[in-house]
């Protein structure tokens, strides 16, 4: 390609709407446009990146065993109604009318459409297991669309549903996607870990893996255990209990005034008190009912697993007046004594051998309070968000934290579509069964911009040769001097030929201004035409260690098709 008739357009001034390095760098390098908030157009630039990404994808699912459909992108609303999801998505889920008057959504995800098309089409066991994928547009009405196309509204999914006939075939099938999950990210250049994951809206009894690319502006948070294999996503993540205290014998509950006291914090500054020894208690209201959270003062309640440890599907906290009404104090000297609330005790709590808890009209705490003693409770298990410095749950060692950018998911759903949807198959003995399910998702469009947060400097992006978009670019560094510009053409021509993606920057512009824009662009290797070209030679720079090295120009090409070939 020849970059005086490419269409694309550098920026220098780095766009103010930008927060992290890979909205600011695709957006100056012109990889993408915003059309609206959350939707964007890939410039010539930026979509060469998403096809040799969707390619790799692509490769990976056939190597699988998985093979390529394409499902539409909009879906009818009785399929939604039918998995009951129509009322469980919420406002993420774009909804509209046909000139029929018709219910239709634009498809965020496609476990419904695909299990449809599976219980039309498979009748016999001797049909299965098949894995069936797409890449294809998705649309979800993000609440907070950011960070350019990492969380877009409109963007592209790679997504896989397997169908098995037992469950030993779905966890076949679930280690077959794993692999080629590795393999994929791997190739990308990326650095990542598969982590245990929550299953989310999409549900599924079975388990689930996130795989995360590995950055300080990923907005989920893992816990990996430096010793073991163990890592989770901290909106799952468990961590060890203290074994509980052989209590000595604590005495009497006692009484105290903690006036101006709201919060665990006062209590720390005001009156000395250490967080750990605090019972804190948190007034949710679980889809309507009250209920009582109760967690160590230095711990904070993980909703998630508050939400399913109660089986319930909405969960917010009560404001200060509904706590008022429920327990006749505010915010602050909530207790578990006498509370006429369901309880329900994080297991750190249970373990306490005393602690000190609100009393339930203002300004009031005890001191020895001891779980179980002096008050008990409904329900009793992990509900805190575990944190660094909890011990890992199978080896005991203290646990890291990490930022993640969540780059792909892989579920085992079982039956919960197939069953909803009656997607079934008669077995070898002609009986009905309901089939099982995995899905698949990897973030395609995503992974553009997790490659670029992984590989950057100040200067611009440095792309992993599997991904760049051209292989080498070649700077003639004055193109008015015709032994420059015959070299640069003979270049390319001779590295074209050899199958290396080159990009010539052919344009009359200062060399700085090239250079700039080559390192803002980031292939991975340059070769600069200048001035040595009159004794035959010309310069390799090689983009990651801006090394450079002076070379007879057969000897570059040389080195520039080895290097495309074994990066
Ligand atoms: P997230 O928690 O980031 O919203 P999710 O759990 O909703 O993700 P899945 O439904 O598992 O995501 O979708 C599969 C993959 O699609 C994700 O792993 C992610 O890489 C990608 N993805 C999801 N939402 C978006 C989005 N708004 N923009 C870009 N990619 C997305
Ligand atoms: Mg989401």
């Amino acid at each position: 390609m020849r970059q005086s008739h490419f269409f694309v357009q550098t920026l220098r001034e780095v766009p103010a709407e930008a927060e992290v390095p890979s909205h600011r760098l695709m957006l100056r390098a012109g990889m993408i446009r915003q059309v609206v908030s959350g939707v964007y157009t890939y410039l010539p630039l930026g979509y060469r990146v998403l096809r040799k990404i969707e390619a790799i994808v692509r490769e990976e699912m056939d190597r699988a065993g998985a093979q390529e459909l394409l499902l539409p992108a909009v879906q009818p609303a009785s399929l939604w109604q039918e998995s009951g999801r129509w009322e469980d998505y919420g406002k993420e889920l774009l909804r509209f009318e046909d000139r029929h008057e018709r219910l239709l959504v634009l498809g965020p995800t496609h476990e419904e459409v695909i299990t449809d098309l599976v219980r039309n089409e498979v009748r016999s066991y001797r049909q299965l297991p098949v894995t069936l994928y797409q890449i294809q547009t998705k649309f979800r009405d993000e609440v907070r669309p950011r960070f350019g196309v990492m969380r877009a509204r409109e963007f592209i999914m790679k997504d896989a549903y397997s169908f098995d006939v037992d469950w030993e075939g779905l966890d076949r099938s679930y280690q077959a996607m794993y692999r080629a999950y590795e393999r994929v990210f791997r190739r990308c250049g990326l650095e990542f870990r598969a982590v245990q994951a929550d299953p989310g809206a999409i549900g599924g009894e079975g388990g689930s893996h996130e795989f995360m690319v590995l950055s300080e502006v990923g907005e989920d948070s893992i816990l990996v255990c430096p010793h073991c294999e163990y890592a989770a996503n901290v909106e799952r993540a468990e961590a060890r209990v203290p074994a509980p205290q052989a209590a000595a014998r604590v005495p009497e509950k006692d009484r105290f005034l903690t006036p101006g006291a709201k919060t665990i914090e006062d209590l720390r500054i005001q009156y000395g008190l250490e967080p750990e020894m605090i019972i804190k208690v948190l007034i949710y209201r679980a889809d309507g009912r009250p209920v009582a959270a109760v967690v160590r003062g230095d711990h904070e309640v993980n909703e998630i697993k508050l939400r399913r440890l109660l089986g319930v599907r909405q969960l917010e906290l009560a404001d200060e007046q509904a706590v008022r009404a429920l327990t006749g104090t505010g915010f602050g000297s909530v207790g578990p004594m006498d509370l006429g609330i369901e309880r329900v005790v994080d297991d750190a709590v249970a373990a306490m051998p005393e602690g000190i808890a609100g009393g339930n009209e203002p300004d009031v705490h005890y001191r020895h309070v001891v779980p179980g003693r002096d008050f008990q409770w409904e329900k009793q298990g992990d509900i805190r968000t575990a944190r660094a410095g909890d011990l890992c749950v199978r080896c005991g060692t203290a646990l890291e934290e990490y930022r993640g950018i969540e780059v792909g998911h892989v579920f085992k759903l079982g039956t919960k579509y197939s069953e909803a949807l009656s997607a079934s198959f008669l077995d070898e003995q002609g009986i009905q069964r309901t089939v099982i399910m995995g899905c698949y998702g990897i973030g395609v469009s995503r992974l553009v911009a997790a490659a670029v947060e992984q590989h950057h400097d100040d200067k611009g992006i440095i792309w992993p040769m599997a991904i760049a978009p051209f292989h080498v670019h070649i700077l003639p560094v004055s193109v008015k001097d015709s032994g420059q510009r015959n070299t640069a053409e003979a270049l390319y021509d001779r590295l074209t030929e050899a199958g290396v993606e080159a990009l010539l920057d052919d344009r009359d512009e200062r060399p700085g201004v090239k250079f700039n824009d080559a390192d803002l662009m980031g292939m991975p290797i340059q070769v600069i035409v200048g001035k040595r070209v009159a004794d035959g030679m010309v310069e390799i720079k090689w983009r990651r260690t801006g090394d450079v090295e002076l070379l007879p120009v057969e000897d570059a090409i040389g080195r520039v098709t080895a290097a495309v070939r074994n990066p």
